[in-house]
């Protein structure tokens, strides 16, 4: 499953390889955000985007399922 973290600047990494993934992030947290983040605080922010991203998922499918009246 791809990795995936949308930053709040708009940028956003998708990786299918976890080591790429972390350095790119890594990489762009610290070049345009000046934050040096460890690899474990990299893939617990993809975790949670990807879960945000899945309730996403889910309320917008709630709600065309619920626009029948
Ligand atoms: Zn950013």
């Amino acid at each position: 499953m791809d990795k995936l973290l949308h930053c709040e600047c708009g940028f956003e990494v998708r990786d299918d390889d976890e080591g790429q993934f972390v350095a790119r992030v890594q990489r762009h947290a610290r070049d345009v955000h000046g934050m040096q983040l460890s690899a474990e605080e990299v893939l617990q922010l993809a975790f949670r985007a990807e879960l945000d991203e899945a309730v996403w998922q889910q309320r917008l499918g709630d709600q065309t399922a619920g626009d029948e009246p």
